[in-house]
C-alpha cells in the first residue's frame, strides 16, 4: 500500500517519553507532527517488568509540564504508562503505533520515510525528521550458541512464572540485580554470572546491600568474572574467574547484558556515525545530523553509551530541535 502525497510538517519516530516531548514542542509552535512508533506508545516502558517503580522522582519525568502525579515517591511503571499517555491525549498529539521506520532518503526539498505497518509497506513523506528512537529495542547479543533458544528472554518481565524453577541471570547492573533479587524472593534459585568481578557502583543504593547479603548467605549464587560459553536446553556453560568449565544447569535464563540503539538505521538513513563511540554527527546545538532536516534526540544522541542521556534530561531535546520554527510562519 502506498501512502498519498501529503507531506508531513515533522515525523518524529518514536513514541516513548522523549518523541512524545518533542511533539508537544512542535505542537507549541504550530505544527501539527505525526508520532509513529513500532510498538505501542511507550512500548519501551511497556518492556519494563510489571510494577517497576522508576529511580527518579515523577516531577524529573514530567513532560509538557503537564503534573505526574503518583501514589508513592516514584512512579511505577503503569503509572508512568497513563501518565505518557494521557497527555498525548491532552496534547493531541498524532501518534501511530506499530509503524516502524525502516529508512529515509532525501528527496526534494523534503524526506520520505520508508514505513513498515502490519498491513504492508507504506511512504509517508515529511519537511523534518526526528529520531527519537530510544535503545530498549535491541539487547546486546553476546554471541554464544543457544541465545536464541526459547527459554532464553532477554527481558524480564514478572518473577512468579519461575517459582521452583533454576534460573540463571546473565548480568550485573540494574535490570540483572533487580531480576535476581525479585526471582529469588518468588522461589526461584538463582545463579547470576557476571563477566566483572564485582558489581557497578551504579547498582541502586537500596538494591546494593541486597544482592551482596544474599550472596554472602548462599541464598542467591553467584559466579563473578566468568564468561558464558554457551546455552543449552538445560544449563549454561560458562568459564568461571578460575579458568575452569562449569554447567550451571537450569530451567530458565535472563540475558540481561544491556541494549543499543539501532545503529544500521541510523546508517540506512544516511547518518554518519564515530566509528569508536557511534556517537552521530549532529549539531548540539539544534541536534540536526549531517542530513539536513533529520534530527536525533534523547539517549540516541550519545552512541554507544546509552546512560548519560535519559527521560530527565532528553526531554527537553525538542525545544532545540523546533526552536527555529516561529509560530504562525
Ligand atoms: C528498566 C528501566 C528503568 C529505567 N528507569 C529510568 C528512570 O527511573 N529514570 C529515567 O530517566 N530513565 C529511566 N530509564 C531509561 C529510560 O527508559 C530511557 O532513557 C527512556 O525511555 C528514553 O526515552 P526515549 O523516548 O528516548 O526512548 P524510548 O522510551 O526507548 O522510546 C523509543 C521508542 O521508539 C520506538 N522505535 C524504535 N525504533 C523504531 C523504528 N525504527 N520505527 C518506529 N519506532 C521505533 C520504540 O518502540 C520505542 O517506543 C530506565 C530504563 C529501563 C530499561
Amino acid at each position: 500500500m502506498e501512502g498519498s502525497e501529503r507531506i508531513e510538517d515533522a515525523v518524529i519516530v518514536g513514541a516513548g517519553p522523549i518523541g512524545l516531548a518533542c511533539a508537544i514542542s512542535a505542537r507549541r509552535r504550530g505544527l501539527d507532527p505525526l508520532v509513529v512508533d513500532a510498538g505501542a506508545i511507550c512500548d519501551a516502558i511497556v518492556r519494563y517488568p510489571i510494577g517497576m517503580s522508576f529511580f527518579t522522582t515523577p516531577e524529573r519525568l514530567e513532560i509538557g509540564g503537564h503534573p505526574l502525579v503518583c501514589s508513592g515517591k516514584k512512579p511505577t511503571r503503569e503509572e508512568a504508562l497513563m501518565y505518557y499517555r494521557g497527555v498525548a491525549r491532552a496534547e493531541g498529539v498524532r501518534v501511530r503505533p506499530y509503524t516502524l521506520l525502516f529508512e529515509a532518503t532525501r528527496v526534494g526539498d523534503g524526506l520520505e520515510c520508508r514505513m513498515e505497518t502490519r498491513l504492508g509497506p507504506e511512504r509517508i513523506r515529511c519537511s523534518r525528521l526526528v529520531l527519537a528512537t530510544g535503545y530498549y529495542d535491541h539487547p546486546n547479543m553476546m554471541g554464544v550458541a543457544g541465545e536464541e533458544l526459547p527459554h532464553v528472554h532477554h527481558y524480564f518481565d514478572e518473577a512468579h512464572r519461575s517459582s521452583g524453577q533454576r534460573v540463571v541471570v546473565i548480568g550485573g547492573k540494574n535490570s540483572a540485580v533487580e531480576a535476581a533479587l525479585e526471582l529469588f524472593r518468588a522461589g526461584a534459585r538463582v545463579t547470576l554470572v557476571y563477566r566483572r568481578s564485582e558489581f557497578p557502583p551504579s547498582v541502586k543504593y537500596w538494591m546494593a546491600p541486597d544482592i551482596r547479603n544474599r550472596i554472602a548467605a548462599g541464598e542467591i549464587e553467584a559466579r563473578f568474572g566468568a564468561e558464558v560459553m554457551g546455552i543449552e536446553q538445560t544449563c549454561v556453560i560458562i568459564r568461571s574467574a578460575d579458568g575452569n568449565r562449569e554447567e550451571l544447569l537450569c530451567d530458565r535464563v535472563y540475558a540481561l547484558t544491556g541494549y543499543r540503539p539501532d545503529f544500521d538505521l541510523f546508517r540506512r538513513v544516511g547518518i554518519e556515525l564515530d566509528p569508536e563511540t557511534c556517537a552521530p554527527a549532529m549539531n548540539p546545538e539544534t541536534h540536526e545530523t549531517n542530513v539536513p532536516g533529520v534530527y536525533m534526540a534523547g539517549s540516541i544522541t550519545t552512541g554507544w553509551d546509552t546512560s548519560d542521556v535519559f527521560i530527565e534530561n532528553g526531554r527537553f531535546d525538542g525545544e532545540k530541535i523546533f526552536a527555529d520554527v516561529v509560530r504562525g510562519s
